[in-house]
C-alpha cells in the first residue's frame, strides 16, 4: 500500500525519559509504515535545552506559529534535583509555560473514554473537556500579613499620576491581605480560544464565575465573554446547533455532576486547577487524557496530559520490563495529523488519524491494556501487556 503523503510538515517537539522512548516507538510501529511523515524536528529533551540555553524551545514555538500545528512529547520541568542530575547551567523554565506564553494559548484537556472503564461518576458517559485560563488571579497574587491597628487600602495610580484609594479593611486585630489582578486582553484571548474550540468540538460551552459576590472583578470575566459571544460567535454557534451557557460557579459544579458530559467547561485559573484534577480523576487515569494548546488565532499544539513517567524510565534504563500507557501520546499524534489533514485537505490523513484512535480504543475494549488500566477495566479476560506489546497490538488493529 502506498504511504499517505503530507504537504505541510508538523512541528515535532521531542521530549524526555519514558515518553521519549515511547515517542520513537510510536513513530516506528504506528506512523512510519503508513505515512510519508513530514515533520520539522525540535529536540526539547532537557540536554538539548541546556545546550542551546533553551533557545530550542523558543524556536519550536516560533515554528509552530509559522506552520500552525505541533505535536509535543512530555518534557522535564527542571527543579533543584534535576539541575544536579543533568548538570544544568540553570533551572530552565517549563517548556509548556514558554510555548504557551509565545502562542498566547489556552490548554484544553479531554479524557479518552473506553467501554469497560466506568467513570467514578457513572452518568458521565461522554467526555467533559476542561479549559483553564492560564493567567493571573491568585497565581499572580501579592500577599502580606497585616499587624493589628493597620489599615489596608487599594491604591491605583493612573498614567497621569491621578490616584484612587479604596479601603480594604481597618484591622483591629492582625490579619492578612491579598492583591490579585487580571487583564482584559488575556481574558479576551481566553474567551476566543474557548468559543473557537467549542465550535471545533461541536459541543456546548459552559462558563462560570462568582459575579454575584465579586461585582467588578468576576463580573468583568462574565461581561467580556458575553460581549465576544454576542458580537463574534452567536451566529456560528446557532448554525452549529450549540449553546453558550453561563451560570454561577457553584451552580455549574452541581450541574456538571448531574450531567452526562459532552461539553466544554471553561474555568477561571483557580477553578480550572481544581476542577481539571477532579474531572481527570473521575474519568480514571491521567494516562488517558489528551491536551491541546489552542491560540486565539487558531494555532494548535497537541500533547499528552501526563509527564515523562520517570519511575518507568528508571526501570527501562535498568533493562527491566515496563508497561507504560502510550494512548495519550498516540492521541497527541492523531490530533496533530488530523488537524494537518483538515487544513491541507488530505482526507486520507484524517481517516488514518481516526482509524488509529479507533484501534487504540478497540485494543483496550478487547481486554488488551497496560498495567495502569487493569484495575480500572471490568473486562472479564483482561490481559496486561508491556509498553511495546501494546503498540504492536494496536498496529494489528489499524
Ligand atoms: P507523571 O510523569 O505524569 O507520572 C506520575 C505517575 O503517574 C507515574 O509514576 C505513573 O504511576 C503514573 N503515570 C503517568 N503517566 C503514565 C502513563 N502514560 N502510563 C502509566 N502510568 C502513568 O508525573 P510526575 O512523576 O509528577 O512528573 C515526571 C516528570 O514529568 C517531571 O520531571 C515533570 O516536570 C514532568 N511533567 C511534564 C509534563 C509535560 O511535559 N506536559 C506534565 C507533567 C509533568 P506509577 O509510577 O505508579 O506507575
Ligand atoms: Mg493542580
Amino acid at each position: 500500500m502506498a504511504k499517505i503523503k503530507m504537504i505541510t510538515p508538523l512541528v515535532e517537539m521531542d521530549g524526555d525519559e519514558m515518553t521519549r522512548v515511547i515517542w520513537q516507538k510510536i513513530k516506528e510501529i504506528l506512523l512510519l509504515p503508513y505515512i510519508d511523515l513530514k515533520t520539522e524536528y525540535y529536540d526539547l529533551g532537557l540536554e538539548k535545552r541546556n545546550e542551546t540555553d533553551d533557545r530550542i524551545t523558543i524556536d519550536s514555538a516560533l515554528a509552530t506559529k509559522r506552520l500552525g500545528v505541533a505535536v509535543k512529547c512530555a518534557t522535564i520541568t527542571p527543579n533543584a534535583e534535576r539541575v544536579e542530575e543533568y548538570n544544568l547551567k540553570k533551572m530552565w523554565l517549563s517548556p509548556n509555560g514558554t510555548i504557551r506564553a509565545i502562542l498566547d494559548g489556552t490548554v484544553f484537556r479531554t479524557p479518552i473514554l473506553v467501554k469497560g472503564v466506568t467513570a467514578y461518576i457513572p452518568n458521565w458517559t461522554a467526555p467533559i473537556s476542561i479549559a483553564r485560563h492560564a493567567y493571573g488571579d491568585v497565581y499572580k497574587g501579592v500577599e502580606v500579613r497585616v499587624p493589628d491597628g493597620a489599615k489596608a487600602e487599594l491604591l491605583v495610580t493612573d498614567r497621569d499620576g491621578n490616584q484612587t484609594k479604596t479601603l480594604i479593611h481597618s484591622f483591629e486585630t492582625g490579619g492578612i491581605v491579598q492583591g490579585v489582578h487580571n487583564i482584559d486582553k488575556s481574558i479576551t484571548s481566553f474567551a476566543r480560544s474557548c468559543f473557537n474550540y467549542a465550535l471545533e468540538l461541536k459541543q456546548d460551552l459552559w462558563f462560570s464565575t462568582k459575579d454575584t459576590i465579586s461585582k467588578v472583578y468576576e463580573h468583568r470575566f462574565k461581561d467580556i465573554f458575553a460581549e465576544i459571544y454576542e458580537n463574534e460567535y452567536k451566529e456560528r454557534f446557532e448554525k452549529a446547533g450549540i449553546e453558550y451557557f453561563y451560570t454561577l460557579i457553584d451552580d455549574a459544579v452541581a450541574r456538571v455532576i448531574r450531567s452526562e458530559g459532552g461539553f466544554l467547561w471553561a474555568c477561571k485559573n483557580y477553578d480550572g486547577d481544581v476542577m481539571s484534577d477532579m474531572v481527570a480523576t473521575a474519568y480514571g487515569s491521567l494516562a488517558m487524557m489528551t491536551s491541546v494548546l489552542v491560540s486565539p488565532d487558531g494555532i494548535y499544539e497537541y500533547e499528552a496530559a501526563h509527564g515523562t513517567v520517570t519511575r518507568h524510565y528508571y526501570k527501562h534504563r535498568k533493562g527491566e520490563q515496563t508497561s507504560t500507557n502510550s494512548v495519550a501520546t498516540i492521541f497527541a499524534w492523531t490530533g496533530a495529523l488530523r488537524k494537518r489533514g483538515e487544513l491541507d485537505g488530505i482526507g486520507e490523513l484524517v481517516d488514518f488519524a481516526n482509524r488509529l484512535e479507533r484501534a487504540c480504543i478497540t485494543t483496550i475494549e478487547e481486554g488488551v491494556m497496560t498495567k495502569d488500566m487493569i484495575s480500572l477495566s471490568d473486562h472479564p479476560n483482561k490481559r496486561a501487556v508491556n509498553t511495546v506489546e501494546f503498540l504492536e497490538e494496536v498496529a494489528t488493529r489499524i
